[in-house]
């Protein structure tokens, strides 16, 4: 079977009619990789799983929403879009408004968004608006802008977002043939805890789950307005995608993690980049900083004891890693130098 994108795939749980235009670029159909060497490295008796939406089109999971928010901007007749973002939303913008034959507008804040994330937005030929201000300040702006003016806002408060995301949820159960016990994932915006648990949620409602997993978000610790109760003004962290100090969906997480039995934490910029390399030097997979604080979320939580032995946890691994190249090679062992000589290669593997 060819893999239609999330709107076809799950159509009776999608905002749309037979007169929605349905842009795709056959997002979703993401891979939920088992993680045992990655469990056993870090002493957890537990079944892990990584859903890996670094794998979407444009390379994170921002196309599920995407891919819903420009159908119905281009049904109801919209020319032009905006959105804030701290990276991947305007990747994902971009090429999907490509697509439509929609014009996108997006606000970064300047100097802080990986290259590959730019270079994704120069490519599809949105036009770039690079602001002297955080992530916050930008969504306060096209906010405003929209508004006031005949443009579609297309970050996360747009809720067809949230509605395209919720598929990430549908998929594991689908691939699991029930719930996981508990789900972990990093908070921005705090969009994507929000998305899951409407669709685990949902997916419980039509009885085709019989259980709810608990909730688990974590935040960058110097940017973790969430579990500080407060706006965070100036965010600062190596993941970028999670530099968030006031998120947008702030009051759905907290509710989705009381509801959930779960929790919002916070983990820090060295558990991050620790997760990152493990995940990659053990299981193959090359994910962005960002995405690595779920698992560094797991890694803390076990530690304490939570996990009871054979626990079933899923961790959504967000994005890509090529999107940061730079970072991974900041961090990572240099390539060494050697004549072009079989001696020298031979002495080179340690022969
Ligand atoms: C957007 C993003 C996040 C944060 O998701 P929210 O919905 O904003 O909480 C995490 N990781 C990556 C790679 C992202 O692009």
């Amino acid at each position: 079977m060819i893999w239609p994108g999330i709107i076809e795939a799950y159509r009776e749980f999608m905002p749309v009619s037979k007169r929605t235009p349905v842009v795709t670029l056959q997002e979703g159909g993401t891979p939920l990789i088992p993680a045992p060497r990655l469990a056993a490295e870090i002493g957890a008796d537990i079944q892990l799983y990584l859903k890996f939406d670094g794998t979407n089109p444009t390379g994170s999971f921002k196309d599920r929403g995407m891919t819903l928010a420009i159908s119905k901007a281009k049904e109801k007749g919209a020319e032009a879009v905006i959105c804030a973002s701290t990276g991947n939303t305007s990747a994902s913008a971009a090429a999907y408004s490509a697509q439509a034959g929609l014009k996108a507008y997006v606000l970064i804040p300047k100097g802080k968004i990986a290259l590959g994330k730019l270079a994704q937005a120069m490519i599809h030929k949105a036009t770039i608006l690079q602001i002297d201000g955080n992530f916050d300040t930008a969504l306060t702006l096209v906010k405003a802008v929209a508004d006031k003016y005949p443009i579609t806002l297309v970050n996360s408060i747009n809720p067809y977002r949230l509605e395209g995301q919720k598929s990430g949820a549908f998929e594991v159960c689908d691939q699991l043939k029930g719930s996981p016990l508990h789900h972990f994932l990093p908070v921005g915006n705090a969009g994507n805890i929000t998305a899951y648990w409407m669709g685990y949620k949902e997916y419980y409602k039509r009885g085709i789950i019989t259980s709810l997993p608990k909730m688990l978000g974590f935040q960058a610790a110097g940017a973790a307005p969430i579990v500080l109760g407060r706006v965070v003004e100036h965010p600062k962290t190596i993941a970028t995608a999670i530099r968030i100090g006031n998120p947008a969906s702030w009051k759905q997480a907290v509710a989705a993690a009381a509801e959930s039995k779960g929790q919002i934490d916070l983990v820090t910029d060295e558990e991050i980049t620790s997760a990152y390399q493990m995940i990659a030097g053990l299981e193959g997979i090359f994910c962005e900083p960002a995405s690595a604080a779920g698992i560094a979320g797991v890694i803390k939580l076990n530690r304490s004891g939570y996990f009871k032995s054979g626990d079933s946890v899923v961790c959504t691994l967000t994005g890509h890693g090529l999107k940061d190249a730079d970072f991974s090679m900041g961090i990572s062992q240099k390539p060494q130098s050697i004549n072009g000589e079989f001696e020298d290669l031979v002495k080179a593997l340690g022969f």
